[in-house]
C-alpha cells in the first residue's frame, strides 16, 4: 500500500512543460513566474462524487473533466492557463482508479499545456478540487459586467450536446457522449478580437442561467432567438422530442462554450470563423430575458440552471 508521498510521486509528479513554472510538486509551495506585464487569473472548482459525477463514472473521464471545467473559466476571462493545483480527497488509495484518474487528468494537462504544480492529498469522501492559475496582459480581463445596450450576444460552438447525452444515456451518439465526458474548454478564443469583448462567461450551468449572470452583472436585459441557437449535427440527428431538445439547449448546462458580448459592428465570424461563432441575440436596456420563438412570438425566458442550495 502506498503512503501519501508514494502516491503523490507515483501519480501526480510530472515533468514541467512551461517556462513560467519555477518550482513544482515536492516543496512547501510552488513558484510561478508569470510573463512580464501580465496579471494572474485564478479559478477553483470542486467535483464531488455523487453530485458532479456518478460513483461508477470512468476515472479517466473524471480526471479530464475536473481540469477542463476549470480551464473553461480561465477561457471565459480571456486568459491563458499556466498551471494548476489538485486537492484530492480519496476514500482509499485504489491503484486502478488512481492510475486511470491521473492518466485522464494528465492528458487534459498535456492537451492544454498546463503544469500540475502542487496540491493536497487526504483521506475522505471522493472530492476533487482544482485551482487553475492563468495569465493575461494586465487590464485585459473580460468580466461579466461590461455588456452594453445594443451589444450582439455571440456563442461559440453548440448548445445542448452534453445535456442530451445525459438524458439519452447509453443510447446517445458517441459525439454527444464525448461532449459530456470530455468537454473541450474554449481556450485561445481571446485571439478572436478580445479587445472588442465587452463581457464574457462560460456556459456551465445552462445557457439561460449563465446569460442571466452577465445581464445581472451588467444591469441589463436581452432578447435571444431560438432559431439562431446553434446545435451540432449529432444533436440534430438525435431522435428525441423537440421540447426536450430545447430544454437541453437553454437549460441543460455542461456545454463549456463561451458567451461573448461585443458592439453590434464587431463580427466575430469574420475574425474567428462562421463554424465557431453564432450571433444569438441582443443586449437591451429592459431587464430580464426574452426568447423569440420559431413562430416569431416572444416569451419570457427564465434561468433554470443548476443551483446547489435550492
Ligand atoms: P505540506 O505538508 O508541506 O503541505 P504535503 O505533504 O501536503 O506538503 O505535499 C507535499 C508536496 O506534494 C507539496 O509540494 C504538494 O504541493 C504536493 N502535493 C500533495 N498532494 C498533491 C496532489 N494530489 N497533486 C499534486 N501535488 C500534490
Ligand atoms: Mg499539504
Amino acid at each position: 500500500m502506498l503512503d501519501e508521498f508514494g502516491l503523490i510521486s507515483r501519480y501526480f509528479t510530472w515533468p514541467s512543460e512551461r517556462v513560467e513554472t519555477r518550482l513544482s510538486v515536492g516543496d512547501d509551495a510552488a513558484l510561478i513566474r508569470p510573463a512580464s506585464g501580465s496579471e494572474i487569473v485564478v479559478s477553483t472548482d470542486s467535483l464531488v462524487s455523487g453530485r458532479h459525477f456518478r460513483e461508477d463514472a470512468s476515472a479517466a473521464d473524471i480526471g479530464w473533466k475536473a481540469l477542463a471545467v476549470n480551464l473553461s473559466d480561465i477561457a471565459a476571462m480571456g486568459a491563458e492557463p499556466v498551471a494548476f493545483t489538485l486537492a484530492l480527497s480519496l476514500p482509499d488509495a485504489a491503484t486502478e482508479w488512481l492510475t486511470e484518474f491521473s492518466q485522464g487528468l494528465r492528458s487534459a494537462a498535456q492537451s492544454y499545456g498546463v503544469d500540475l504544480v502542487g496540491g493536497d492529498t487526504t483521506r475522505g469522501p471522493l472530492c476533487i478540487t482544482i485551482t487553475v492559475f492563468g495569465q493575461l496582459t494586465a487590464g485585459m480581463a473580460v468580466r461579466r459586467s461590461g455588456a452594453c445596450v445594443g451589444d450582439k450576444i455571440w456563442l461559440s460552438g453548440y448548445l445542448g450536446d452534453a445535456a442530451l447525452a445525459l438524458r439519452m444515456g447509453e443510447g446517445a451518439a458517441e459525439a454527444l457522449q464525448q461532449r459530456l465526458h470530455r468537454p473541450q474548454p474554449r481556450l485561445g478564443l481571446y485571439q478572436h478580437g478580445r479587445d472588442s469583448w465587452h463581457a464574457a462567461i462560460d456556459v456551465s450551468d445552462g445557457f439561460a442561467a449563465d446569460l442571466s449572470h452577465v445581464l445581472a452583472a451588467s444591469g441589463l436585459g436581452a432578447t435571444v432567438s431560438v432559431a439562431d441557437l446553434p446545435v451540432s449535427d449529432a444533436f440534430s440527428r438525435a431522435d428525441m422530442p423537440a421540447d426536450v431538445k430545447q430544454e437541453c439547449m437553454l437549460h441543460g448546462g455542461d456545454d463549456y462554450e463561451l458567451i461573448v458580448c461585443t458592439a453590434p459592428d464587431v463580427d466575430l465570424q469574420a475574425i474567428g470563423s462562421t463554424a465557431l461563432w453564432t450571433s444569438v441575440g441582443i443586449i437591451e436596456s429592459e431587464p430580464g430575458m426574452r426568447l423569440r420563438q420559431q413562430d416569431g412570438t416572444v416569451a419570457a425566458l427564465t434561468a433554470r440552471g443548476w443551483n446547489h442550495f435550492v
